[in-house]
């Protein structure tokens, strides 16, 4: 055995691990040493070591006896996130369980908060390195919000990070006010901004399909009624897309159809602008169709 078997065992666990699951694949206490000495492992805590490729975030909670929670363990889980620019602390989640009070929070305390510390009770299974998925969008509610958790849980339940059974047992574990957000959450949300966009317009009771295959146009992201398109895009409508937007349009107007088409900037930061437009539109009928169109 030799300190490249010793980095090859943590690779091997999953890029961070603890001392006892390495020694048991057969590494030697004294070639982990040596690839920490020689900067080949990372050591965040005692017992505790890690690849230099883990990211510095996960490195950040473990130093503190954590494990990224969520909205860094969000991210880490490919959740649909606003982004919050390079400000972000990182959301650690300290198990009250195993380390309570005494716990020495952060070596430098005079440099400022540099984690978000959460130190609510698991809803799923940790790893070693982060909290499990359930955990972390129920950690996104109380953090973020309502609009944030719905967002993260839809890209969650696309991705198919969350089944049935664990969607069930999510319900359950947020306070009651907050339950029908899972069962109003879809399985085929296109993106956040859809997310956004459906769960915002639901207050006014509009009659919003999502993911409408329109013939000879493609599948948009919602009608409202019959015929009044609504578009969310994202940052791939740049360039050739930008083209295909217009034809799209086009082909839908065509049809009796008409799109409102808005952007992430639009919907995120302007949404009185964005609702303004869709509830004039709905005000002037453009919903409906004099010809009966239907799709
Ligand atoms: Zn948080
Ligand atoms: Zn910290």
């Amino acid at each position: 055995m030799t300190v490249e078997s010793a980095v090859a065992a943590v690779e091997l666990i999953g890029g961070v691990a603890r001392t006892r699951d390495i020694v048991a694949q057969g590494v030697r206490k004294s070639d982990l040493g040596r690839a920490h000495a020689e900067g080949l492992l990372l050591r965040p805590r005692v017992g505790v070591y890690a690849t230099p490729s883990t990211p510095t975030a996960t490195v950040e909670a473990l130093s503190h006896r954590g494990r990224i929670a969520c909205v860094t363990a969000g991210r880490a889980y490919g959740l649909w996130l606003l982004d919050d620019g390079d400000q972000e602390p990182v959301h650690t989640w300290i198990d009250e369980k195993h380390h309570p009070m005494r716990i020495a929070i952060h070596p430098e305390p005079e440099e400022g908060a540099c984690c978000a510390f959460h130190r609510d009770i698991a809803v799923d299974e940790p790893t070693l390195a982060s909290v499990g998925i359930l955990h972390c969008l129920r950690q996104i509610l109380a953090c973020r919000g309502e609009e944030a958790f719905f967002a993260a849980l839809e890209s969650a339940l696309r991705q198919s990070l969350v089944d049935d059974q664990a969607r069930e047992r999510l319900k359950l574990s947020l306070p009651a006010g907050f339950r029908w957000l899972v069962d109003f959450a879809r399985t085929d949300a296109g993106s956040g901004l859809e997310s956004l966009v459906r769960l915002r317009l639901r207050r006014y009771g509009l009659a919003l399909t999502p993911q409408v295959a329109v013939p000879g146009v493609g599948v948009v992201d919602f009608v409202i009624g019959d015929c009044l398109i609504v578009e969310a895009d994202g940052d791939t409508h740049d360039g050739p897309s930008r083209h295909r937007d217009r034809v799209r349009d086009a082909a839908a107007m065509a049809l009796g159809f008409i799109t409102l088409r808005f952007d992430y900037a639009l919907i995120v930061h302007d949404w009185e602008i964005v609702e303004a437009a869709i509830l004039a539109a709905f005000s002037r009928n453009l919903h409906r169709s004099p010809a009966g169109l239907t799709w």
